[in-house]
């Protein structure tokens, strides 16, 4: 049987986007290659998120070739999309944009079917076996993955699952609607069959990821605009008994009082929001064309605390974006320990040069980012301690997904997005597995 292998750079996404064409290969007969194992077929799935994104995309596309110097190479994703032009500087067998996955399983058999399949359909007739077995399509979920591994067996402790691909935002300084286009929102009904098939594998909390994940089903033409993504939790809530939902980062104009109001009562709801803040500073927020500014976004926060005092509240900052002054910088800090949020993800800001802000004047001194980024982490460091310290102290309890278990610690995560480590002595006598939800009684 041909054997495969894919290499995958970026975002949550791309990692789900190359999770499904595992499971498409292996149904059209191809098995993935061994660690150690040369493949026939190698695909690299590459990132453009910024210029440093790219070199990361050669060098594994070096690498995979060196590591599998007979096999046929795809390279596909987001580099390409944006910049095709690399199919003529590039050696490669066949380039492929984003998406369309089975579009692309259909070029891959048949450009390359001499290759992966003469020699190899004598010896091995398992191919036919695969395609006509109806136990696997009982269990086929959406996207056609028939096979879940539980969690632990080399796969995450917690699911990633994506429900939503692409943006019309176009904030100044993002490429990702030129990489992975407009809005698209699966199909509720898949990704409630694939929940249900991630709970029978074992998984106890799902995250559901997307590019702009606030508006699921909210495309121009969509006759479901009302099966919105608070609606989505709460299907998967009523369908699945033992899953806690998460959600991997919403931009605050998405947040809407439903949502807020189901992350108050609904307990497999986990009480965390990743929100995008960018900047601190309306002037800033207006450049970076994202849509709120200050006032908007702290009372959208206040809110959220009013509703659920004890929610995490975790958000991206770029720092040293375009004619950022250090007046500017300094309201950003002001603005993240005023609403006292619980964490931040601290980005120097990188152009891209398909981007507007790349071409802005003002560009900051890379020494400033630098000395502006250790200040901002360092107020998050601050930030997180004083969250958890908050926490534990009103919450003695609590359910935490097993990520890790070594010696006598479990390390695992709460839903408040923060890990603890626990002694196993003081969890009941009994073999616990790698995403298990458990509960821990810790006392400060
Ligand atoms: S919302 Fe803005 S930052 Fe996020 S993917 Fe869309 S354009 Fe990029």
């Amino acid at each position: 049987m041909p054997t495969f292998k894919i290499y995958t750079l970026g975002c949550k996404v791309n990692q789900y986007d190359s999770g499904s064409l595992k499971y498409k290969l292996i149904k059209n007969g191809l098995k993935p290659a061994e660690k150690n194992q040369q493949a026939d077929l190698v695909i690299v799935n590459t990132c453009s998120v910024t210029k440093n994104a790219h070199r990361k995309d050669r060098r594994m596309i070096d690498k995979a070739k060196k590591d599998n110097p007979q096999a046929k190479i795809v390279v596909m994703g987001c580099w390409f999309k944006v910049y095709p032009e690399i199919e003529k500087k590039l050696q490669a067998d066949l380039f492929w944009p984003v998406g369309k996955l089975d579009k692309l399983i259909g070029e891959i058999t048949k450009k390359f079917n001499k290759e992966l399949f003469s020699n190899k359909r004598n010896d091995n007739d398992g191919v036919k076996k695969i395609n006509n077995n109806k136990k696997t399509n009982r269990r086929k979920s959406g996207d056609g993955r028939d096979i879940i591994k539980s969690p632990g067996q080399g796969e995450r402790s917690r699911y990633f699952m994506k429900v939503q691909d692409g943006c019309n935002q176009f904030c100044s300084y993002c490429v990702i609607p030129y990489s992975r286009g407009r809005l698209q929102s699966r199909a509720w009904e898949d990704i409630i069959r694939e929940a249900q098939e991630v709970e029978e594998a074992g998984y106890r909390e799902i995250i559901l990821c997307g590019i702009h994940l606030g508006l699921y089903n909210q495309e121009e033409n969509n006759q479901q605009k009302d099966k919105n993504l608070t609606w989505l939790i709460k299907k998967i809530l009523t369908r699945t008994k033992k899953l806690r939902v998460r959600i991997s980062s919403i931009e605050v104009n998405d947040i809407s009082d439903d949502l807020i109001n189901l992350l108050k009562i609904e307990k497999r709801f986990c009480n965390h929001l990743h929100i995008p803040l960018q900047g601190g500073e309306d002037k800033l927020l207006k450049l970076m064309n994202r849509p709120y500014d200050v006032k908007y976004f702290k009372n959208k926060i206040l809110q959220i605390r009013k509703t659920v005092p004890t929610v995490a509240i975790t958000a991206d900052v770029i720092v040293g974006f375009p004619t950022e002054s250090k007046q500017q910088f300094q309201q950003t800090c002001d603005l993240v320990q005023d609403l006292q949020l619980s964490k931040l993800h601290v980005f120097p800001y990188s152009g891209h040069e398909k981007t507007v802000a790349f071409k802005m004047s003002g560009q900051v001194d890379g020494k400033i980012k630098k000395e502006r980024s250790k200040i901002l982490r360092e107020i998050s460091d601050n930030l997180w301690n004083e969250y958890q310290k908050k926490i534990k102290k009103e919450i003695s309890q609590f359910e935490i997904v097993i990520e890790d278990i070594t010696g006598d610690t479990i390390l695992g995560k709460t839903e408040y997005y923060f890990d603890i480590k626990v002694p196993k002595i003081k969890i009941e006598e009994r073999k616990l597995k790698i995403g298990e939800l458990i509960k821990v009684d810790v006392s400060i």
